[in-house]
Protein backbone atom coordinates (compact mmCIF):
# COMPACT_ATOMS: atom_id res chain seq x y z
CA UNK A 1 0.00 0.00 0.00
CA UNK A 2 1.83 3.08 -1.35
CA UNK A 3 2.30 5.02 -4.26
CA UNK A 4 4.12 3.08 -7.19
CA UNK A 5 6.19 6.20 -8.25
CA UNK A 6 9.82 7.03 -6.81
CA UNK A 7 10.92 10.13 -5.18
CA UNK A 8 7.97 13.03 -5.77
CA UNK A 9 7.10 13.10 -2.46
CA UNK A 10 6.02 16.45 -2.19
CA UNK A 11 3.01 15.66 -5.00
CA UNK A 12 2.03 12.50 -3.37
CA UNK A 13 1.67 14.63 -0.09
CA UNK A 14 -0.26 17.01 -1.95
CA UNK A 15 -2.74 14.46 -3.63
CA UNK A 16 -2.92 12.71 -0.52
CA UNK A 17 -3.88 15.16 1.64
CA UNK A 18 -6.09 16.51 -0.96
CA UNK A 19 -7.71 12.47 -1.22
CA UNK A 20 -8.00 11.83 2.74
CA UNK A 21 -10.59 15.08 2.80
CA UNK A 22 -12.07 14.31 0.08
CA UNK A 23 -11.26 17.77 -1.36
CA UNK A 24 -9.43 16.57 -4.68
CA UNK A 25 -10.52 19.22 -7.80
CA UNK A 26 -11.74 18.17 -11.40
CA UNK A 27 -8.90 18.41 -12.66
CA UNK A 28 -5.19 18.23 -12.07
CA UNK A 29 -2.19 18.96 -14.62
CA UNK A 30 0.53 16.69 -14.11
CA UNK A 31 4.07 18.15 -15.76
CA UNK A 32 7.20 16.78 -15.15
CA UNK A 33 10.15 15.86 -18.00
CA UNK A 34 10.01 12.72 -20.43
CA UNK A 35 10.74 9.88 -18.40
CA UNK A 36 9.60 11.91 -15.31
CA UNK A 37 6.30 9.27 -14.69
CA UNK A 38 3.59 11.49 -14.79
CA UNK A 39 1.69 8.46 -16.11
CA UNK A 40 2.50 6.55 -13.30
CA UNK A 41 1.56 8.76 -10.97
CA UNK A 42 -1.56 9.82 -13.35
CA UNK A 43 -2.64 5.73 -13.28
CA UNK A 44 -1.85 6.08 -9.33
CA UNK A 45 -4.62 9.05 -8.46
CA UNK A 46 -6.58 7.46 -10.83
CA UNK A 47 -6.80 4.00 -8.69
CA UNK A 48 -6.40 5.84 -5.35
CA UNK A 49 -9.61 7.75 -5.99
CA UNK A 50 -11.51 4.80 -6.60
CA UNK A 51 -9.48 2.38 -4.02
CA UNK A 52 -11.67 0.12 -1.93
CA UNK A 53 -8.72 -0.24 0.93
CA UNK A 54 -6.48 3.52 0.41
CA UNK A 55 -3.62 3.70 2.57
CA UNK A 56 -3.28 6.02 5.52
CA UNK A 57 -1.13 8.41 3.13
CA UNK A 58 -4.14 8.63 0.75
CA UNK A 59 -2.21 6.08 -1.54
CA UNK A 60 -3.85 3.41 -3.71
CA UNK A 61 -3.86 -0.23 -2.18
CA UNK A 62 -2.79 -2.06 -5.75
CA UNK A 63 -4.95 -5.07 -4.61
CA UNK A 64 -8.75 -4.56 -4.56
CA UNK A 65 -11.03 -4.86 -7.41
CA UNK A 66 -10.31 -1.47 -8.47
CA UNK A 67 -7.14 -1.27 -8.26
CA UNK A 68 -6.51 -4.48 -10.19
CA UNK A 69 -8.86 -3.23 -13.09
CA UNK A 70 -6.70 -0.07 -13.07
CA UNK A 71 -3.37 -2.05 -13.55
CA UNK A 72 -4.82 -4.00 -16.00
CA UNK A 73 -6.75 -1.13 -17.99
CA UNK A 74 -9.57 -2.71 -17.84
CA UNK A 75 -11.07 -0.40 -15.45
CA UNK A 76 -14.84 0.92 -16.94
CA UNK A 77 -14.35 4.40 -15.35
CA UNK A 78 -11.14 5.05 -16.24
CA UNK A 79 -10.43 6.21 -19.78
CA UNK A 80 -6.62 6.56 -21.01
CA UNK A 81 -6.38 8.63 -23.72
CA UNK A 82 -3.01 9.16 -25.66
CA UNK A 83 -1.90 10.83 -29.31
CA UNK A 84 -2.30 8.72 -31.78
CA UNK A 85 -1.00 8.31 -35.38
CA UNK A 86 1.40 9.69 -37.46
CA UNK A 87 0.83 13.53 -36.59
CA UNK A 88 0.67 12.37 -32.94
CA UNK A 89 -3.23 13.74 -32.53
CA UNK A 90 -5.82 12.49 -30.02
CA UNK A 91 -8.65 11.30 -31.70
CA UNK A 92 -11.61 13.87 -31.65
CA UNK A 93 -14.43 11.46 -31.44
CA UNK A 94 -12.76 9.59 -28.51
CA UNK A 95 -12.29 12.98 -26.74
CA UNK A 96 -15.88 13.59 -27.52
CA UNK A 97 -17.23 10.05 -26.91
CA UNK A 98 -15.05 10.25 -23.29
CA UNK A 99 -16.17 14.08 -22.44
CA UNK A 100 -20.00 13.00 -23.02
CA UNK A 101 -19.37 10.00 -20.83
CA UNK A 102 -18.43 11.87 -18.12
CA UNK A 103 -20.71 14.38 -18.54
CA UNK A 104 -23.84 12.83 -18.82
CA UNK A 105 -23.15 8.78 -17.26
CA UNK A 106 -22.76 7.70 -13.99
CA UNK A 107 -19.59 6.06 -12.79
CA UNK A 108 -19.77 2.16 -13.50
CA UNK A 109 -20.17 0.80 -9.86
CA UNK A 110 -17.46 3.23 -8.47
CA UNK A 111 -16.89 6.48 -6.77
CA UNK A 112 -14.94 8.08 -9.48
CA UNK A 113 -14.87 8.28 -13.23
CA UNK A 114 -10.99 9.27 -14.59
CA UNK A 115 -10.09 10.86 -17.65
CA UNK A 116 -6.05 10.62 -18.14
CA UNK A 117 -5.07 12.54 -21.02
CA UNK A 118 -1.53 12.42 -21.71
CA UNK A 119 1.02 14.78 -23.96
CA UNK A 120 -1.82 17.65 -23.20
CA UNK A 121 0.39 19.79 -25.23
CA UNK A 122 -0.65 18.13 -28.38
CA UNK A 123 -4.27 19.46 -27.38
CA UNK A 124 -5.19 22.52 -29.80
CA UNK A 125 -7.78 24.15 -30.90
CA UNK A 126 -10.28 21.89 -31.53
CA UNK A 127 -8.99 19.00 -29.71
CA UNK A 128 -8.60 21.09 -26.62
CA UNK A 129 -12.06 22.52 -26.95
CA UNK A 130 -13.82 19.60 -26.91
CA UNK A 131 -12.31 19.23 -23.35
CA UNK A 132 -13.19 22.81 -21.93
CA UNK A 133 -16.74 22.22 -21.55
CA UNK A 134 -16.07 19.39 -19.23
CA UNK A 135 -13.51 21.26 -17.41
CA UNK A 136 -15.83 24.54 -17.61
CA UNK A 137 -18.86 22.81 -16.06
CA UNK A 138 -17.82 20.02 -14.23
CA UNK A 139 -19.88 17.48 -12.80
CA UNK A 140 -19.23 15.33 -9.61
CA UNK A 141 -17.33 12.12 -9.40
CA UNK A 142 -15.21 13.44 -12.51
CA UNK A 143 -11.09 13.89 -12.39
CA UNK A 144 -9.24 14.51 -15.22
CA UNK A 145 -6.05 14.40 -15.16
CA UNK A 146 -3.35 15.90 -17.82
CA UNK A 147 -0.41 15.12 -18.54
CA UNK A 148 2.70 17.77 -20.45
CA UNK A 149 6.32 18.46 -20.16
CA UNK A 150 5.17 21.71 -18.59
CA UNK A 151 2.71 24.09 -18.22
CA UNK A 152 3.64 26.78 -20.55
CA UNK A 153 3.27 24.33 -23.24
CA UNK A 154 -0.43 23.83 -22.71
CA UNK A 155 -3.22 25.90 -23.82
CA UNK A 156 -3.42 28.61 -21.10
CA UNK A 157 -7.33 28.28 -21.20
CA UNK A 158 -6.99 24.27 -20.13
CA UNK A 159 -4.10 25.38 -17.66
CA UNK A 160 -6.64 27.69 -15.76
CA UNK A 161 -9.01 25.51 -14.96
CA UNK A 162 -6.60 22.60 -13.87
CA UNK A 163 -4.60 22.70 -10.23
CA UNK A 164 -1.08 22.31 -11.69
CA UNK A 165 1.95 19.61 -9.96
CA UNK A 166 4.92 19.18 -11.05
CA UNK A 167 7.30 16.14 -11.16
CA UNK A 168 10.75 16.88 -10.02
CA UNK A 169 13.21 14.29 -11.16
CA UNK A 170 14.84 11.99 -9.83
CA UNK A 171 18.04 12.43 -8.09
CA UNK A 172 20.95 11.01 -9.88
CA UNK A 173 21.62 8.52 -7.18
CA UNK A 174 17.92 7.05 -6.94
CA UNK A 175 17.66 6.56 -10.39
CA UNK A 176 20.80 4.74 -10.94
CA UNK A 177 20.20 2.57 -8.10
CA UNK A 178 16.72 1.81 -9.20
CA UNK A 179 18.13 1.20 -12.79
CA UNK A 180 20.86 -1.38 -11.44
CA UNK A 181 18.03 -3.03 -9.42
CA UNK A 182 15.26 -3.29 -11.90
CA UNK A 183 17.46 -4.12 -15.03
CA UNK A 184 20.50 -5.78 -13.16
CA UNK A 185 23.26 -3.35 -15.54
CA UNK A 186 26.36 -2.69 -14.47
CA UNK A 187 27.45 0.54 -13.48
CA UNK A 188 29.01 1.88 -16.56
CA UNK A 189 25.82 0.68 -18.67
CA UNK A 190 23.26 2.35 -16.03
CA UNK A 191 25.75 5.97 -15.92
CA UNK A 192 25.32 5.83 -19.49
CA UNK A 193 22.21 4.74 -19.75
CA UNK A 194 20.95 7.48 -17.47
CA UNK A 195 22.90 10.37 -19.53
CA UNK A 196 21.35 9.00 -22.52
CA UNK A 197 17.78 9.56 -20.99
CA UNK A 198 18.65 13.22 -19.30
CA UNK A 199 18.45 11.53 -15.64
CA UNK A 200 14.86 10.48 -16.17
CA UNK A 201 14.00 7.04 -15.32
CA UNK A 202 11.11 5.95 -16.86
CA UNK A 203 12.95 6.99 -20.46
CA UNK A 204 16.27 5.20 -19.27
CA UNK A 205 14.06 2.23 -18.34
CA UNK A 206 12.82 2.22 -21.88
CA UNK A 207 15.81 2.24 -23.40
CA UNK A 208 17.90 -0.70 -24.91
CA UNK A 209 20.71 -0.22 -22.61
CA UNK A 210 23.06 -3.37 -23.35
CA UNK A 211 22.60 -2.21 -27.44
CA UNK A 212 23.54 1.26 -26.01
CA UNK A 213 26.75 0.23 -24.19
CA UNK A 214 27.80 -2.22 -27.05
CA UNK A 215 27.54 0.85 -29.48
CA UNK A 216 29.33 3.22 -26.79
CA UNK A 217 32.25 0.63 -26.75
CA UNK A 218 32.54 0.28 -30.50
CA UNK A 219 33.05 4.41 -30.76
CA UNK A 220 35.59 4.43 -28.37
CA UNK A 221 37.36 1.42 -30.13
CA UNK A 222 37.66 3.01 -32.93
CA UNK A 223 38.14 6.59 -32.39
CA UNK A 224 40.71 5.48 -29.54
CA UNK A 225 42.96 3.13 -32.16
CA UNK A 226 45.97 5.07 -33.17
CA UNK A 227 45.81 6.61 -36.39
CA UNK A 228 46.12 4.60 -39.72
CA UNK A 229 44.18 2.26 -41.78
CA UNK A 230 42.80 0.13 -39.39
CA UNK A 231 40.73 2.68 -37.99
CA UNK A 232 39.21 3.45 -41.00
CA UNK A 233 39.04 -0.33 -41.48
CA UNK A 234 37.34 -0.88 -38.50
CA UNK A 235 34.66 2.80 -39.04
CA UNK A 236 33.98 0.89 -42.29
CA UNK A 237 33.11 -2.38 -40.57
CA UNK A 238 31.20 -0.62 -38.43
CA UNK A 239 28.98 1.37 -40.86
CA UNK A 240 27.99 -1.75 -42.96
CA UNK A 241 26.80 -3.15 -39.36
CA UNK A 242 24.62 -0.13 -39.06
CA UNK A 243 22.99 -0.12 -42.73
CA UNK A 244 22.20 -4.27 -41.95
CA UNK A 245 20.70 -3.00 -38.30
CA UNK A 246 18.67 -0.14 -40.36
CA UNK A 247 17.13 -2.56 -43.19
CA UNK A 248 16.46 -5.01 -39.97
CA UNK A 249 14.58 -2.30 -38.04
CA UNK A 250 12.90 -1.28 -41.11
CA UNK A 251 11.68 -4.52 -42.12
CA UNK A 252 10.27 -5.13 -38.60
CA UNK A 253 8.53 -1.81 -38.95
CA UNK A 254 7.06 -3.21 -42.34
CA UNK A 255 5.98 -6.17 -40.80
CA UNK A 256 4.21 -4.92 -37.71
CA UNK A 257 2.69 -2.48 -39.79
CA UNK A 258 1.35 -4.82 -41.78
CA UNK A 259 -0.03 -7.09 -39.10
CA UNK A 260 -1.48 -4.16 -37.29
CA UNK A 261 -3.32 -3.35 -40.39
CA UNK A 262 -4.61 -6.20 -40.57
CA UNK A 263 -5.92 -6.61 -36.75
CA UNK A 264 -7.64 -3.11 -37.11
CA UNK A 265 -9.41 -4.34 -40.53
CA UNK A 266 -10.19 -7.34 -38.13
CA UNK A 267 -11.58 -4.95 -35.61
CA UNK A 268 -12.94 -2.30 -37.25
CA UNK A 269 -14.47 0.17 -35.08
CA UNK A 270 -12.63 -1.42 -31.85
CA UNK A 271 -10.52 0.46 -29.87
CA UNK A 272 -6.89 0.58 -30.56
CA UNK A 273 -4.13 0.11 -27.79
CA UNK A 274 -1.13 1.54 -30.02
CA UNK A 275 0.05 4.18 -29.07
CA UNK A 276 1.43 6.76 -31.95
CA UNK A 277 1.82 3.85 -34.05
CA UNK A 278 4.52 4.49 -36.87
CA UNK A 279 4.91 7.97 -35.71
CA UNK A 280 8.92 6.95 -36.04
CA UNK A 281 10.39 3.95 -36.80
CA UNK A 282 12.69 2.01 -35.11
CA UNK A 283 15.74 2.85 -37.65
CA UNK A 284 15.11 6.40 -36.60
CA UNK A 285 15.22 5.82 -32.79
CA UNK A 286 18.88 3.64 -33.59
CA UNK A 287 20.21 6.33 -35.63
CA UNK A 288 18.69 8.99 -33.42
CA UNK A 289 20.81 6.93 -30.41
CA UNK A 290 23.78 6.78 -32.86
CA UNK A 291 24.08 10.79 -33.18
CA UNK A 292 23.60 10.98 -29.55
CA UNK A 293 25.96 8.31 -28.27
CA UNK A 294 28.48 10.88 -30.72
CA UNK A 295 27.60 14.10 -29.19
CA UNK A 296 27.80 12.42 -25.75
CA UNK A 297 31.20 11.03 -26.86
CA UNK A 298 32.95 13.82 -28.06
CA UNK A 299 31.35 16.10 -25.07
CA UNK A 300 33.11 13.58 -22.36
CA UNK A 301 36.42 13.65 -24.36
CA UNK A 302 36.57 17.53 -24.83
CA UNK A 303 35.76 17.69 -20.87
CA UNK A 304 38.33 15.20 -20.20
CA UNK A 305 41.36 16.65 -22.61
CA UNK A 306 40.72 19.89 -21.21
CA UNK A 307 40.49 19.19 -17.42
CA UNK A 308 42.10 15.92 -17.68
CA UNK A 309 39.53 14.79 -14.67
CA UNK A 310 36.68 12.59 -14.69
CA UNK A 311 34.84 15.17 -12.50
CA UNK A 312 33.13 16.91 -15.75
CA UNK A 313 31.74 13.44 -17.84
CA UNK A 314 28.23 13.17 -18.40
CA UNK A 315 28.55 9.43 -19.38
CA UNK A 316 29.90 6.35 -17.79
CA UNK A 317 33.75 6.78 -16.31
CA UNK A 318 36.02 6.90 -19.20
CA UNK A 319 37.99 3.63 -20.79
CA UNK A 320 41.00 3.43 -21.93
CA UNK A 321 40.01 4.34 -25.87
CA UNK A 322 38.29 7.10 -24.07
CA UNK A 323 41.16 8.81 -22.53
CA UNK A 324 43.69 7.70 -25.21
CA UNK A 325 41.24 9.75 -27.49
CA UNK A 326 40.77 12.58 -25.49
CA UNK A 327 44.50 13.27 -24.75
CA UNK A 328 44.85 14.16 -28.06
CA UNK A 329 41.76 15.99 -28.45
CA UNK A 330 41.67 19.88 -28.66
CA UNK A 331 39.09 21.27 -26.40
CA UNK A 332 38.15 23.97 -29.12
CA UNK A 333 38.09 20.96 -31.37
CA UNK A 334 34.60 19.73 -29.99
CA UNK A 335 32.53 22.41 -31.80
CA UNK A 336 34.06 20.50 -35.32
CA UNK A 337 33.01 16.62 -34.14
CA UNK A 338 29.61 18.22 -33.52
CA UNK A 339 28.99 20.00 -36.37
CA UNK A 340 30.22 16.69 -38.33
CA UNK A 341 27.43 15.00 -36.38
CA UNK A 342 24.77 17.44 -37.63
CA UNK A 343 26.21 17.18 -41.01
CA UNK A 344 26.00 13.44 -40.90
CA UNK A 345 22.11 13.26 -39.65
CA UNK A 346 21.54 16.13 -42.16
CA UNK A 347 23.41 13.86 -45.11
CA UNK A 348 21.50 10.58 -44.11
CA UNK A 349 18.09 12.28 -44.17
CA UNK A 350 19.01 13.67 -47.79
CA UNK A 351 20.98 10.45 -48.93
CA UNK A 352 19.34 7.21 -50.71
CA UNK A 353 22.23 5.25 -49.25
CA UNK A 354 23.46 6.15 -45.84
CA UNK A 355 26.50 4.30 -46.30
CA UNK A 356 27.85 7.30 -48.07
CA UNK A 357 27.12 9.79 -45.51
CA UNK A 358 28.54 7.38 -42.91
CA UNK A 359 31.81 6.82 -45.39
CA UNK A 360 32.40 10.92 -45.06
CA UNK A 361 31.90 11.09 -41.67
CA UNK A 362 34.66 8.62 -40.53
CA UNK A 363 36.74 9.61 -43.29
CA UNK A 364 36.39 13.67 -42.17
CA UNK A 365 37.62 12.70 -38.18
CA UNK A 366 39.61 9.52 -38.74
CA UNK A 367 42.37 10.36 -41.41
ZN1 LIG B 1 -7.21 -0.45 -4.09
Amino acid sequence: MSWSLLGAERVKYILGGMLRRERLPHAILLTGPLGSGKLTMALDLGKAVNCLAPGQDGSPCGSCDSCVRVNSRVHPDLFLLEPQGRSLVHPIADIRRYMREMLVYKPYGYKTKVAIIRCAERLKEENGGALLKTLEEPTDNTLIILTAPDQSSVMGTLVSRCVTLRIPPLSPETARAELLARQGLSGPQAELTLALAGGALGQALSLNSARAFALWEKIGAIFGSPKGAARLEAASAFTGEIVAEMERLKKADRESDKASSKRAGEEAGGESEAVGDGAEGGDFEFLNLLYRLLRLFFRDAAALGATGSDRFLAGPAPSADLWRFAKNFPPRAYSFYEAKVSLLADSIARYFRPEFAWENFWVSLLI
